[in-house]
């Protein structure tokens, strides 16, 4: 059965166990026993003694690891090696399981809060198999920039709308969602929770993750972990090897190769998994190419929605033979030929930005900013984040207008409706 080499259960790591050497050590010692294996020729068959397989290199990404300091500190510090103290700090900084929020990959620590006799309350690093099951000791840890308001009233701001209610012209937390508020605490390199206002400033997130305290998208419900925060791990075997054979095809075309031995060649036993994955290659190359073709069209100034479509299709710089069933057609079929697919590229650029759901190749809605026009809009308006409750109130308030227009404006219809009445709006840039 194949092993890995890296990774926490890879043979480095167990090799490391029987040894007691360091598992970077054994990860080189094995690497360089197998490429030793592979140079050695058979005398007879003049074939390598022993070929190995190029995924005996590549395991998955286990998980990132980083110690309670500010970002620059902690970056020294970072590593895929799961030990309680970083390295080389004598045992004084503890390490803990970094996991990401989906929707704009701020980093939270993976922690559990104890008792210790002797100093008290203490957060110990949470391992991957309580993950799902926590218990009201388990949350997550923020040390970010803004840090997290001491003041509840400067908190208010940075709450879901949905967690406030107003009495009496003031805004305050409900009463029910006062127990899920992040919690301000004072900590040091060890995790201890110190009260003499000494040690770093963090934001204690009691599980379940309810929303992120720097971008402000917010879950309801029982939403699994996965959909809210990713590990390094979190990644699809789809993904991986769409972006091996990626950087395989970008390091071919650095080689001196000759051009037509430039290839990857893919193997598979199974119909299904080929189709999946040839699916996601396609879909990476097109979203790619896509979001490309609108990058390059903003940088040549804003763009409108009567022109974007074109602007869009003329930066992809397609060949007609691309997309084209007669790459030879002329005149007015020509002319018809490029407006089908630019009303299609029109299309895919409303969908792909409308619609923020992917899993793994997120759009930049939380990035772009609209600014109205003086016809119909007076005031600027900046999405934040395609999950809060602005946002949707926003788009909601879009498309109601959009109804009451009779949908006149809007050229391309989504699964979201008619959100994209942007007849008024213009598109500035994203930044
Ligand atoms: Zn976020």
């Amino acid at each position: 059965m194949p092993q890995a080499v890296a990774g926490d259960e890879g043979l480095a790591a167990r090799l490391a166990a029987l040894t007691g050497m360091a598992p970077a050590a054994c990860q080189d010692a094995i690497q360089r026993r197998l490429m030793q294996g592979f140079r050695l020729r058979h005398p007879e068959t003049g074939r390598p003694i022993f070929a190995f397989r190029l995924h005996q290199f590549i395991s998955k990404a286990s998980t990132v690891y980083a110690p309670l300091s500010e970002p620059p500190a902690r970056l020294e510090h970072l590593t895929l090696r799961g030990q309680v103290y970083a390295p080389g700090t004598d045992r004084q900084l503890r390490l803990y399981p970094l996991e990401f929020c989906r929707n704009c990959g701020q980093e939270y620590y993976s922690v559990r809060r104890v008792m210790t006799r002797a100093s008290g309350e203490t957060f110990v690093a949470r391992g991957g198999a309580v993950r799902e099951e926590s218990t009201p000791e388990d949350g997550y840890l923020f040390i970010g920039s803004p840090p997290w308001p001491q003041d509840e009233e400067d908190a208010l701001s940075r709450l879901p709308e949905g967690w406030l209610e107003e009495k009496n012209g003031t805004w305050r937390v409900k009463t029910s969602r006062k127990k899920d508020l992040p919690q301000r605490v004072r900590v040091n390199g060890d995790g201890e929770i110190l009260r003499d206002g000494g040690g770093l400033a963090a934001a204690f997130v009691p599980a379940n993750f309810r929303f992120c305290l720097c971008c402000n998208v917010s879950y309801i419900g029982r939403t699994g972990t996965l959909t809210k925060l990713a590990t390094l791990s979190s990644e699809g075997r789809s993904t991986a090897t769409t972006l091996l054979s990626m950087a395989a095809v970008q390091g071919l075309r650095k080689s001196d190769l000759a051009p037509t031995a430039r290839k990857v060649l893919s193997f598979t036993d199974n119909r299904q998994d080929a189709s999946l994955q040839a699916g996601h290659f396609n879909d990476f190359v097109f979203v790619s190419s896509l979001r490309a073709g609108l990058a390059r069209a903003l940088q040549a100034g804003p763009l409108e929605q009567d022109t974007l479509a074109r602007r869009v299709f003329e930066a992809m710089n397609l060949e007609l033979a691309s997309f084209a069933a007669d790459p030879t057609v002329k005149y007015g079929q020509r002319d018809r030929t490029l407006k089908v697919a630019q009303d299609l590229i029109g299309y895919a650029i409303y969908t792909d930005l409308a619609e923020g759901k992917r899993l793994t190749l997120p759009n930049l809605e939380g990035w772009i900013s609209c600014v109205s026009s003086t016809r119909t809009w007076t005031r600027s308006v900046v999405i934040r984040s395609c999950g809060s409750v602005h946002t949707q109130r926003f788009r909601w308030c879009v498309m109601e207008s959009s109804k009451r227009a009779g949908g006149r404006h809007v050229r391309y219809w989504t699964g979201c409706g008619a959100i994209w009445q942007l007849k008024c709006l213009t598109w500035t840039g994203i930044t």
